[in-house]
């Protein structure tokens, strides 16, 4: 009776899965929602209007086919919908978790007018999880395998879904990784309470199982050259992402007790996964008052590992209002449930202390009169300095590319930012000005989000086809 009602949203609110409660979540890393049971995610993907014209579709960066697969998982048909799903996405799972939904497909729900989006992530990776959990595996009994083979310098989101795809079409992809995991930032910079381990984990065996061969903890450029590699092989992708840290350039930045926020989330995976490998020392915030500044996804990570680790108290300046955070929204919610306290319209000006960090000083901003762009800019508000007391800090300003001395020497162009220039538009999709070799994810476009790697991946795979005429 429910499958036919076409009113089901108007009857059925936006439901989303439970959460572990503050209090207790708060002293564990371990994903926060409870999954989805089978009669919720039937009833909520049934809210689904099926627009003529989804603008959830559109909005997501990898086109899902959103309404379709919400249709299979109201008449329970998982198995059809986890197809589906990975008709268009490298990872499924990860995305239903991490994608910051509220600014994408969600955000874009024609619910949204008065009625509450559908729940289109929790749904995503209830199909994967379950389908999973099932038994289902991606088919490829029916690839015939060519002679080609490509290689892959990153096992990042953006490396994964050009091996995804190359693996589909009977191109064999040799994927190095100088960490000894898959999932690039997916491992070593989105903690647990977002994305447990195990999820990459099962992930790795599934690509191994369709022909993805991994070399771990084989840096390029120092334990392989790529010089060698592209004798090697038919054609390369890069997808390396971005790990030179933005500074605030105020005083004080090199006090003991500063941190970069990436060293310190990587030292805290890596002692709870027992990984020596990356070398990082282990940072513990237990009984410190730390203060993190930054508002992004990074920001919130520090916020809420920082809490896990006992610390005594966690204070977030942002030098922007909350409504022009660039995070999931979620999230902020998330670290305010676990005690996070956030200081918005707050720049900081200095990191002051003797012989370490005993605060940071600030300064209250305001929006401005709008510039000539009409933009409104934070100005200063005058006499409104104020010493926020920090035993830690924790920078989290963001990402700039790395470029690899070896770029030079084998014709790849970087921008004025260091991004590898590969466009999209290029004849082959993402070729770099070396036609041998692709890129794609954080190092053309700059740090973003795993669903876009994913994206600039697959097309990078099909400009990479397309080059070797299979
Ligand atoms: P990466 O994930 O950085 O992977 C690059 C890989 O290349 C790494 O494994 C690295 O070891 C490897 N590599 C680099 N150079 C070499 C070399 N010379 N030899 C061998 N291997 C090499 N996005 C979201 O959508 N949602 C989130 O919630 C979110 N949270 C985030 C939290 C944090 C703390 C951070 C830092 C980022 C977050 N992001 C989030 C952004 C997202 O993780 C990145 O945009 C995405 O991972 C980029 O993918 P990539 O494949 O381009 O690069
Ligand atoms: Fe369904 Fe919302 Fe997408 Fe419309 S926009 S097809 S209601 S999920």
């Amino acid at each position: 009776e429910r499958l036919n009602n076409d009113f089901q949203f108007i009857e059925v609110g936006r439901v989303d899965p439970k959460k572990v409660p503050a209090s207790k979540r708060k002293k564990e890393f371990q994903e926060i929602y409870h999954p989805f049971k089978q009669e919720d995610a039937a009833s909520q993907a049934h809210r689904c209007l099926h627009c003529g014209n989804p603008y959830c579709e559109w909005k997501c960066p990898v086109h899902n086919y959103i309404p379709n697969w919400l249709k299979l998982v109201s008449e329970g048909n998982i198995l059809e919908a986890a197809e589906l799903c990975h008709q268009t996405n490298s990872l499924p799972e990860v995305c239903g978790r991490v994608c910051p939904q509220d600014r994408l497909c969600e955000g874009a729900c024609t619910l949204n007018d008065g009625y509450g989006a559908v729940t289109i992530g929790s749904v995503e990776k209830y199909i994967t999880d379950t389908a999973f959990a099932l038994g289902w595996r991606p088919d490829l009994s029916h690839v015939k395998w060519t002679d080609k083979k490509v290689a892959v310098i990153g096992a990042g989101p953006a490396g994964l879904g050009c091996a995804d795809v190359l693996a589909r079409n009977g191109v064999k992809p040799v994927v190095f990784d100088r960490y000894p995991e898959i999932g690039g930032l997916l491992t070593f910079g989105i903690p647990e309470f977002k994305l447990e381990k195990s999820v990459m984990a099962r992930r790795r065996e599934i690509f191994e199982s369709m022909g993805v061969e991994f070399r771990l903890s084989t840096d390029v450029g120092t334990d392989v050259l790529l010089e060698d590699i592209i004798d090697e092989y038919d054609a390369v992708f890069m997808g390396m992402g971005t790990y030179t840290y933005m500074k605030g350039g105020f005083p004080g930045e090199d006090l003991p007790g500063v941190y970069d926020a990436l060293p310190y989330l990587v030292s805290n995976v890596d002692r709870r996964l027992g990984f020596a490998a990356t070398d990082s020392e282990f940072i513990d915030m237990k009984g410190l008052r730390v203060v993190v500044l930054g508002g992004g996804d990074t920001a919130m990570d520090c916020n809420r590992t920082a809490i896990r680790q006992q610390a005594t108290s966690v204070t977030c300046a942002y030098r922007r209002d909350e409504a022009n955070m660039p995070g999931s929204r979620r999230e902020v919610a998330n670290a305010k449930e676990e005690g996070v306290k956030f200081m918005f319209n707050r720049q900081p000006i200095a990191i002051i202390g003797e012989d370490r960090v005993e605060g940071i000083k600030v300064v209250q901003t305001r929006l401005g009169e709008p510039d000539e762009n009409g933009r409104r800019r934070p100005e200063v508000v005058p006499g409104s300095e104020e010493v926020i007391p920090a035993d830690a800090v924790l920078v989290a300003f963001g990402f700039r590319p790395s470029p690899a001395e070896w770029f030079d020497k084998l014709d790849v162009n970087i921008d004025d930012s260091g991004r590898v220039t590969a466009p999209e538009e290029a004849e082959f999709q993402f070729q770099t000005s070396n036609p041998k070799i692709f890129a794609g994810g954080d190092m053309v476009r700059g740090s973003d989000l795993v669903v876009t790697a994913i994206w600039e991946g697959r097309q990078a795979a099909e400009g990479i086809l397309d080059y070797l005429d299979v």
